[in-house]
């Protein structure tokens, strides 16, 4: 296209929702620009070396449960576009101090037999939502207010559970300290202090995409994920240019819209004095969540093969090798 004719759409920001937009733009027939300010697109889901030649590190996402099981992955067809999933033996495991830690597995069973006295608790919370799986993961993933919930029973019988803190809910599932820390453990993917209202939600829908479709990570590093992305919009025609930071929305070729896949702040800053005043307020009154941070390591010896879950519960694990448990980090390219 040349740079004076008019696109259907800009996409500023290259993230993982950024590409989404652009693809499902172009999946309409439409022209589509999708601009980044990086050199690579990717935003939360790239990889780079950030420790040692030739380790490569997830720089913020490493796990993608959701991504496996979105429909909107799930009608890419992305393993032509170089995307493979990983799926690990364990989906994750919660530690504690004093015990051993407590695995959420792919098989309700196991896990419940893992949290002892509250295993019956745990049975009992997870598997009528296992069983739904299948319609209930669309609409949970699905957008928020439109097009309406395909099964709305199923939603409003999670949305009971879900409304509650991820606090109160343990408290009142489980009995044990260890099924309460794993419960926390899950919810914490909120981003929000435990005692909000419907902090509950994730931690009930991550062990669920735990035991329905699984917790993994692309071959590769999640950077895959962008690389896939990117070459599915090629692939429709979409076009990419990165290393190109926006400042105002004026210094963008023609367009019939412009969507900003950035947060509150940085949308004011491109497009401050075109907003109202009253969602320019609103913008200005946004609080980010608390920060996150995670640890990477680079090693010298390839990590050991981990036992099978079964085992891991019944080893101290003061004697099991740090190497042998799973965890996000540094996948090495090359042979060791
Ligand atoms: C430490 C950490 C760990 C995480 N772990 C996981 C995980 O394991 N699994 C998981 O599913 N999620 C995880 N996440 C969350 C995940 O990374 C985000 O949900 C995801 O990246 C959000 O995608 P996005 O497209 O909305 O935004 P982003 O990924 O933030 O992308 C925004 C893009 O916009 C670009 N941009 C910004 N300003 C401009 C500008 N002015 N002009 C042009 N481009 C611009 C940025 O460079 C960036 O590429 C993690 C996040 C963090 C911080």
């Amino acid at each position: 296209m040349s740079q004076t004719a008019s696109r259907d759409a800009i996409v500023v920001g290259a993230g993982p929702n950024g590409l989404a937009a652009a693809i499902t733009l172009a999946r309409a027939g439409r022209s589509v620009l999708l601009v980044e300010a990086a050199a690579t697109v990717g935003g939360g889901a790239r990889s780079a070396e950030l420790t040692q030649p030739g380790f490569l590190h997830d720089v913020c996402s490493a796990i993608h449960p959701l991504a496996v099981a979105s429909p909107f992955f799930k009608g890419l067809s992305l393993r032509e576009h170089g995307l493979e999933w990983i799926f690990p033996p364990a989906e994750a495991a919660h530690p504690f101090d004093d015990g051993p830690p407590v695995i959420l597995e792919r098989s309700v069973e196991s896990t419940a037999q893992g949290l002892g006295p509250d295993g019956d608790a745990y049975r009992e919370a997870l598997s009528p939502l296992v069983r739904d799986a299948g319609r209930l993961l669309p609409d949970l993933l699905g957008p928020v207010v439109w097009p309406p919930p395909r099964h709305p029973l199923l939603m409003a019988r999670f949305g009971v559970r879900a409304i509650a803190s991820a606090r109160r809910a343990a408290r009142r599932l489980f009995r044990g300290e260890r099924a309460r820390g794993f419960f926390a453990g899950l919810a914490a993917h909120a981003v929000l202090p435990l005692e909000s209202s419907f902090t509950a939600s994730f931690g009930y829908f991550f062990a669920l995409l735990g035991h329905a479709s699984g917790w993994p990570m692309p071959r590769g590093g999640s950077g895959k994920i962008a690389d896939a992305l990117a070459s599915c919009l090629k692939s429709l025609g979409g076009e990419i240019e990165t290393g190109r930071r926006v400042a105002s929305l004026d210094e963008l070729p023609p367009a019939r819209a412009v969507l900003l896949d950035l947060t509150p702040r940085q949308i004011l800053g491109i497009v401050g004095p075109r907003l109202s005043a009253r969602y320019r307020r609103a913008l200005e009154r946004y609080r980010y969540g608390p920060g996150a941070f995670k640890l990477d390591m680079g090693g010298r010896t390839r990590p050991a093969r981990a036992p099978p879950p079964s085992t891991w519960g019944r080893r101290s694990t003061r004697s099991r090798p740090p190497s042998a448990l799973p965890m996000s980090g540094g996948s090495r390219r090359g042979p060791t």
